[in-house]
C-alpha cells in the first residue's frame, strides 16, 4: 500500500522563500491543473515536452522524486531530486500536495504545494505528471482539474519502449509492467483519454482538449515563492 500524506491548510512559512500570501481556496478560483498520466513506457515525458514547447501558457510543475537522476537528468528541471531524508522531512513539514511511493515502494514521488498553488493563484495553467494514485489525491483538492490518461496503441508498446529506453534494470521494468497493466485498468476515472499510436496526432488531441477546457491564448507572468522554479 502507497503511503499519503495531506496538506491540510498551506501555512505561512512552508515555503523555503518565507511566509506565503496564498491559500488553496484562492488558487481553486483561479488559474487551472492539468493531469497527464499514464503507464509507464507510453510516451507521457515526450508528449509533454512538445506540449510546453507549443503552448508557453502551460506552465510544469516540477515533482520531487527519491529516484537518482537518469543520465542527461537536471536537478530542479526535470525532478527535483532529494535524498529520502529531505524528501521525508518535506512530506513531515506538509510541503507536498500529495506523495507515495511508486513502482514497489522503491521510490518516493510528490508534487509540491509550491510548485502549484502560487502559480494557479496568480491564474496559470499548471501541469503534473503523476500517476495515477497521485491522480486521485488531487482531484480530491482540485475537482475541477481537466485530467488526460494516456494509451499505449497495442498491449505490446510499452514493453518495447522501456527495453528501447534501456534505462531500468529487468526488475525495476518488471515492476514498471506490473503497475503499468493495474494503471490502465484506471483509465476510467480520467475525464479525457488519448492514444499514443503516434506523437503528433497525440499531442493535438491534447491540445484540442486543452482548447475546449478554455485554455488562455497567452499567459500571465508567473508568480512563484523564491526557490520554485518558474
Ligand atoms: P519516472 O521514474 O519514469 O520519471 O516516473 C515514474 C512515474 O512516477 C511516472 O508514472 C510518473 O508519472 C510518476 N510521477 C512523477 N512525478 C510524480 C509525482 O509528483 N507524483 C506522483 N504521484 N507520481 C509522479
Amino acid at each position: 500500500m502507497n503511503i499519503r500524506v495531506g496538506l491540510g491548510e498551506l501555512r505561512p512559512g512552508f515555503s523555503a522563500g518565507g511566509p506565503v500570501r496564498y491559500n488553496i481556496r484562492m488558487a481553486h478560483r483561479t488559474g487551472k491543473l492539468v493531469v497527464i498520466s499514464g503507464p509507464s513506457g507510453v510516451g507521457k515525458t515526450s508528449i509533454l515536452r512538445r506540449l510546453l514547447a507549443d503552448l508557453p501558457q502551460l506552465i510544469p510543475s516540477v515533482s520531487a522524486t527519491t529516484r537518482p537522476p537518469r543520465a542527461g537528468e537536471k536537478d530542479g528541471v526535470d525532478y527535483h531530486f532529494l535524498a529520502a531524508e529531505e524528501f521525508e522531512k518535506r512530506r513531515a513539514a506538509g510541503e507536498f500536495l500529495e506523495c507515495c511511493r511508486v513502482y514497489g515502494r522503491q521510490h518516493w514521488y510528490g508534487t509540491l504545494a509550491a510548485e502549484v498553488a502560487p502559480r494557479l493563484a496568480a491564474g496559470a495553467w499548471v501541469v503534473l505528471e503523476i500517476d495515477v494514485e497521485g491522480t486521485l489525491s488531487i482531484l480530491e483538492r482540485y475537482p475541477e482539474a481537466v485530467t488526460i490518461f494516456v494509451e499505449p496503441s497495442h498491449p505490446d508498446q510499452l514493453e518495447e519502449r522501456l527495453t528501447g529506453r534501456g534505462t531500468e534494470s529487468p526488475e525495476a521494468m518488471a515492476r514498471r509492467l506490473e503497475v503499468a497493466r493495474r494503471e490502465l485498468h484506471e483509465a476510467h476515472r480520467y475525464q479525457h483519454r488519448v492514444v499514443n499510436e503516434n506523437l503528433e496526432t497525440a499531442v493535438d488531441s491534447i491540445k484540442r482538449i486543452l482548447i475546449a477546457a478554455g485554455l488562455p491564448a497567452s499567459s500571465p507572468p508567473p508568480r512563484t515563492p523564491s526557490g520554485a522554479h518558474a
